[in-house]
């Protein structure tokens, strides 16, 4: 039985009111996990119906060297390590191009900050990798990406969009927003990109018509009333652009050795633990109550397993990324045991098996195809079952 509070707050998601820090704040409160789904779904669907977005796509991390040393991050190395790596502009163009044949529709490439790549290189990379797939987007990117360009480059950030978006560039990727609020982001971002650059730059990209993601990293050392002020900046920045497509909570990956070399690198360790299924049901469904402007919510099941992200679509979720091969950002944190690849048949069977129509979309959340309908969980007879993680 939901108590007071929860139906006031039901009360005014049902008017379509919009909710407050307070309600944000209260929502985490609870421990009623499916009075909570319930909310959010009646949102999800309200607004996409049975419908579960994804794309095919493929991740590229142009290089692992950089500058700076999150304490949550495995990925990055300095110059000469063991497993340093920077890609030729050539080697860039071969691994995309090897993906050409399962159809992906977007690439999405973040890489560390680079202490002397020279910012030409960004650009030829784009330009080459549009020139050799010329109907694949280029999502590239985060805003600290950016903001590192105008420091190499003495560029500002409007003259650095103009020519990624003259090679080629279609959207920035969400990353690099981890949780704004200072008191936490200093403990673990260890580069100059915070809220305010951030924001600068998203907004300088929504002007030029780039429709980017947000994201959110939660599950360590943050308490709920960060994320719902994290998602209350983001929600009024949208007020201002309308030029964000999807918010994307991201999973802090805990523990586990760098699957390359056996070493720690998370220096937060000591500290976390990680986000439970139910912690991220929650932040999943919290979410989309609170981001009213924005269309979509999307679990990217990297970092949450298949199993979780199958049932974060009756919280609040409506899409689920896409195939992603090589996602290094997460599996350097590795050990979590979800697949590097799902081709467009695996996500067609995940988004079935849980109950929701398919529907695959293009970077600007374009149908690319919709898929039937499934078949009503009632009348599944399939067997042996696919097993997801
Ligand atoms: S999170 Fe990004 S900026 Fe921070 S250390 Fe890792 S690669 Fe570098």
């Amino acid at each position: 039985m939901p108590t007071v509070r929860e139906q006031e707050i039901a009360a005014k998601v049902a008017a379509g009111e919009r909710l407050t820090y307070a309600d944000g704040v209260d929502l985490y409160a609870t421990d009623d996990l499916a009075w909570l789904g319930e909310l959010a779904h009646k949102v999800r669907t309200a607004r996409s119906g049975e419908r579960t977005f994804f794309k095919v796509n493929r991740h590229l991390n142009l290089t692992n060297v950089c500058t700076a040393s999150c304490a949550y991050c495995s990925f990055q190395r300095k110059p000469g390590q063991k497993d340093a790596y920077t890609m030729r502009v050539e080697e860039a163009v071969a691994l995309a191009r090897a993906m050409e044949p399962a159809g992906i529709t977007e690439l999405h490439i973040v890489n560390g900050l680079h202490p002397t790549l020279p910012w030409k290189y960004y650009p030829r990379v784009l330009r080459e990798l549009k020139a050799a797939l010329p109907g694949v987007a280029l999502k590239a990117f985060t805003a600290t990406e950016v903001h590192w360009f105008e420091k190499i480059s003495g560029l500002s950030a409007d003259e650095i969009l103009d020519e990624l978006i003259d090679a080629g560039l279609e959207s920035l990727t969400g990353g690099g927003a981890e949780i704004f609020d200072w008191d936490v982001r200093k403990q673990i971002v260890d580069h100059a990109t915070h809220w305010e650059d951030w924001s600068r730059i998203h907004r300088l990209a929504h002007a030029k018509g780039l429709r980017t993601p947000a994201t959110m990293l939660y599950g360590h050392i943050e308490e709920p009333r960060h994320q719902v002020d994290h998602v209350l900046r983001l929600r009024e920045l949208q007020d201002e652009t309308g030029g964000f497509v999807v918010f994307i909570p991201l999973r802090y990956q805990h523990d586990f050795h760098d699957s390359a070399d056996g070493i720690v690198r998370n220096r937060i360790q000591a500290q976390t633990t990680m986000a439970s299924p139910a912690e991220s049901l929650k932040t999943f469904a919290v979410s989309r109550l609170m981001l009213d402007n924005f269309d979509h919510i999307k679990c990217f099941w990297v970092m949450h397993g298949l199993s979780v992200a199958q049932l974060s679509l009756n919280f609040g979720v409506d899409d689920l990324d896409g195939s992603v091969v090589e996602y290094k950002i997460t599996h350097d944190a590795d050990s979590y045991g979800t697949p590097d690849i799902m081709h467009r048949d695996d996500l067609l069977t995940l988004i079935g098996d849980a109950g929701f129509r398919p529907v695959e979309r293009n970077t600007r959340y374009q149908v690319v195809r919709e898929f039937d309908a499934p078949i009503p969980l009632a009348d599944r007879r399939r067997e042996p079952q696919q097993g997801w993680a």
